[in-house]
Order: structure tokens, then C-alpha cells, then sequence
């Protein structure tokens, strides 16, 4: 084992969403603090790309193809899961998606596939994955929300209904959970710059990062931060928390 702070190691991990932003750095992360990561998403050779990176930088990964809109379809992938990475410590559900609109606009399959990719993806994949933590009696579970399920945001109803329902999900079941040695935590991220937000315009982005008390959008890596302490051994006695990091952009 090596030595330092919230070393990983033994440890297997389930990142969701972990072939590109967020999820990717979160992966990285966990790896290169010792953990056995598994990458799921619904692309496998994007997945390929990012385990072998991490193996390439000494640590453990495999893929898993997982469609967090498809219920059936994520009971057969957890019940199938690659050799050594069967039994899962550290769950991260990170994947996530927004259709937005202001409500008046927004069509109910823009609501049903936000609620099914964000939230009821999560439900499934934490009931598969708590049996084996119940059992080893111990267990990480970290849900990746945002800011907007906490102060709202116009035109992303169905998300931040998604959002806030995490932080309602994870408490409920930190308390369900802590006498098996589980914490559930959640992470709230304000704005972060991958993918999901390059689309804004320039001068859009310069708006938000005045409004931003640290002065800049954040990066994966400074959710990774506070992924990786969430799941050591060092975070046991916390536990149905939300770790906001948004640059104080909700304070
Ligand atoms: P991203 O769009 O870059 O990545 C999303 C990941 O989720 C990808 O790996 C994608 O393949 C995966 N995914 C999407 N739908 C899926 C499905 N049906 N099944 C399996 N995997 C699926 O997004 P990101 O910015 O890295 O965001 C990651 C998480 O952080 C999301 O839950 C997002 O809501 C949240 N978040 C992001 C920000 C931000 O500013 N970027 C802010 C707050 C919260």
C-alpha cells in the first residue's frame, strides 16, 4: 500500500458517464489514487480509449457498456460484470444529460429522458450495486448533481428536478445505509467546463464567470478533487452531505 491520504487501493470503482469530462477526470483520479476502475457509458470505444490511458499511467480500468435509459439493459450489464471488477466499493453515478427548454416549450420526451438518463438510471444502478456493499459492509456511493437542482434555472426544469432529486435519493438512503458502513454523498458542481457547456457563447461564458466569486468556470479535475476525498477511507464519518463546488457560485 502506498502511503498518503485517501490512497484507494483494493479498492474497485464505478464511474457512470466516464468517457468523456467529468466522469473521465473522476476515473483518472480514483486510478491513479490505486483503485480498480470500471468505465461505463453507452460507447465502448471511447471507454477503450480512456482505460487505456489509465493503464498507460500504472493503473487498473476495464469497460462496460451501460445505457443508463434502459432499465433491463443495466440489470444484465451489473450481473455480467468483467473479471476483478465484480465487486464494487465505490459507485460514482456521474453520467447525466440535458434536453433544455423553458417549460412552456418543453416537449415530455424532454422530460421523461432527463428524469430516466439522470435519475432513475441512478435508482437502478445503486439498488444493483448496494447488495455487495451491504454484504462487504462497506461501500461508497457519490452522486454527481449541480448547483441548478438547488437554485433552480430557467429552461432546465426537467433537469433540476433530475438534479434535485438526487439530493433527496442520496439522503434518503445515507440513512438506510449507514449502519452497513455506506456513506452517499452528494457533489454539486456549478459551472464546469466540458462538453456540456462549450456550447455556450463566448461572451456567454465571460458572463458566467463574473458571476462566479472565484472568477473562472471550474475544471473536471476540481470535481475529481472532491470525488476522490468522498471516497477514502479518510471521508468515513461523512455522510448524506452535499459538497458544493462552484466556486462559490451558490453559497
Ligand atoms: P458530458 O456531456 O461531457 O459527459 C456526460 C457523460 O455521460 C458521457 O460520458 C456520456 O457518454 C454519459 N452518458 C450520457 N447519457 C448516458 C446514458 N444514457 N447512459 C450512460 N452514459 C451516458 O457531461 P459532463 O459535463 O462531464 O457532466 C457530468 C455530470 O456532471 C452530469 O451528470 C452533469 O449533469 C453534471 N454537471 C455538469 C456540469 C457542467 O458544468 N459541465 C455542472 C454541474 C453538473
Amino acid at each position: 500500500m502506498t502511503a498518503g491520504l485517501f490512497r484507494l487501493d483494493g479498492r474497485t470503482a464505478l464511474v457512470t458517464g466516464a468517457s468523456r469530462g467529468i466522469g473521465e477526470a473522476i476515473a483518472a483520479r480514483l486510478a491513479a489514487q490505486g483503485a480498480r476502475v470500471l468505465l461505463a457509458a453507452r460507447s465502448v470505444d471511447r471507454l477503450e480509449a480512456v482505460a487505456a490511458t489509465l493503464r498507460a499511467a500504472g493503473g487498473e480500468a476495464a469497460v462496460l457498456a451501460l445505457d443508463l435509459g434502459d432499465r433491463e439493459g443495466i440489470e444484465r450489464s451489473l450481473g455480467a460484470l468483467p473479471d476483478g471488477f465484480s465487486e464494487v466499493d465505490i459507485l460514482v453515478n456521474n453520467a447525466g444529460i440535458t434536453r433544455d427548454n423553458l417549460l412552456a416549450r418543453m416537449k415530455p420526451s424532454d422530460w421523461d429522458g432527463v428524469l430516466a438518463t439522470n435519475l432513475t438510471g441512478t435508482y437502478v444502478v445503486t439498488k444493483a450495486l448496494i447488495r455487495g456493499m451491504m454484504r462487504r459492509r462497506w461501500g461508497r456511493i457519490l452522486s454527481i448533481s449541480s448547483v441548478v437542482g438547488l437554485m433552480g434555472n430557467p429552461g432546465q426544469a426537467n433537469y433540476a428536478a433530475a438534479k434535485a432529486g438526487l439530493i433527496g435519493f442520496s439522503k434518503s438512503i445515507a440513512r438506510e445505509l449507514a449502519s452497513r458502513n455506506i456513506t452517499v454523498n452528494v457533489i454539486a458542481p456549478g459551472y464546469i467546463a466540458t462538453a456540456m457547456t462549450e456550447s455556450l457563447p463566448a461572451t456567454a461564458a465571460a458572463e458566467l464567470a463574473a458571476a462566479i466569486p472565484l472568477a473562472r468556470l471550474g475544471s473536471p479535475d476540481d470535481v475529481a478533487a472532491a470525488a476522490v476525498y468522498l471516497a477514502s477511507e479518510e471521508a468515513g464519518y461523512v455522510t448524506g452531505t452535499v459538497l458544493n463546488v462552484s466556486g462559490g457560485l451558490y453559497i
